[in-house]
């Protein structure tokens, strides 16, 4: 399936991904609204993957412009103290945002936009914290479709409808499950066999792993480097992969230059496609991959 995704990310400044067909956005930095305009109208769900502040302040004039009865619906993890405050805040501010939402979530809980679509957070080690505090998370999207049991395959569609009628729908299908989107959030490189098999990856490459990167301040916070991340996908199944969070500190020439570099020492067959510092991407996915895939 190929999605129509749209976003901004760059480390320090801002951070969203708009899903338009699903009706989703992931992080809502600065600029969502007056990037998408009245496309931001059609974001029903969105989840913050932590609250890093570079990832949250695009919720204020959003929220403000689509809040009505029960959406939108703004999923964070579920010990970030930040969200609390800041839906009391926004319903005194403006009284007409009274209808939005504010979940939080659990590690793994999943979020059924569908019957057959879900979205399901997955803890990452981007915030140091104890084991059952959540405090940042990447996600993925998941769409599920009900598919014969391999053993009747072999039928014709009159006796598969006499199997089911016979023996019941649970007893003859069976669930296949395929990950359309995954979003890693802020996060180092670490679990990636989570993200196998997905149609696309969102993943952060912040720092490129230069002579540059000597003086880097992170306040603790762990970040990706490129190299790590193309490495890690060359070790599984992956659709596309696109590449952003990267640090306003190198040149886009740089990260280009890198990326394809490291593409091409780790032998990765499939399109990547980056988000650069500074630039807001309509549809990344029909923009031209970086290592001719
Ligand atoms: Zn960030």
């Amino acid at each position: 399936m190929q999605l129509n995704l749209s976003g901004y990310s760059t480390a320090m400044f801002s951070t969203w991904y708009f899903v338009e067909e699903l009706g989703i956005l992931f992080d809502a930095g600065d600029g969502i609204v007056s990037s998408l305009m009245q496309k931001s109208r059609k974001i029903n769900h969105v989840f913050i993957s932590h609250a890093d502040r570079d990832h949250l302040t695009g919720l204020f004039q959003f929220n403000q412009l689509n809040a009505r009865a029960g959406f939108p619906v703004l999923h964070y993890p579920k010990d970030c103290g930040s969200f609390p405050p800041l839906e009391n805040f926004t319903k005194q501010f403006d009284a007409h945002v009274a209808g939005t939402v504010w979940k939080k979530l659990e590690d793994k809980e999943k979020i059924y936009l569908r019957e057959d679509l879900y979205v399901q957070a997955i803890r990452n080690n981007h915030v140091a914290a104890e084991k059952g505090i959540h405090k940042s998370f990447g996600y993925k999207v998941v769409s599920v479709k009900k598919k014969l049991k391999p053993e009747y395959s072999v039928l014709s569609p009159a006796q598969i409808k006499e199997v089911i009628v016979n023996k019941g729908k649970e007893a003859t299908l069976m669930d296949v499950e395929t990950i359309l989107l995954a979003y890693s959030g802020d996060t180092p490189v670490e679990n990636f066999e989570q993200w196998n098999g997905a149609e696309t990856l969102i993943h952060e490459a912040t720092f490129l792993g230069g002579p540059e990167d000597a003086n880097i301040k992170t306040h603790g916070n762990k970040h990706s480097q490129l190299n790590d991340v193309i490495k890690a996908v060359s070790q599984i199944e992956l659709g596309k992969l696109v590449l952003g969070h990267f640090s306003s500190r190198y040149s886009h020439q740089q990260i280009d230059e890198a990326i394809k570099k490291a593409c091409e020492e780790y032998a990765i067959k499939i399109p990547v496609y980056r988000v650069l510092p500074g630039e807001t991407v309509k549809n990344i996915l029909t923009t031209n991959s970086l290592n001719g895939f």
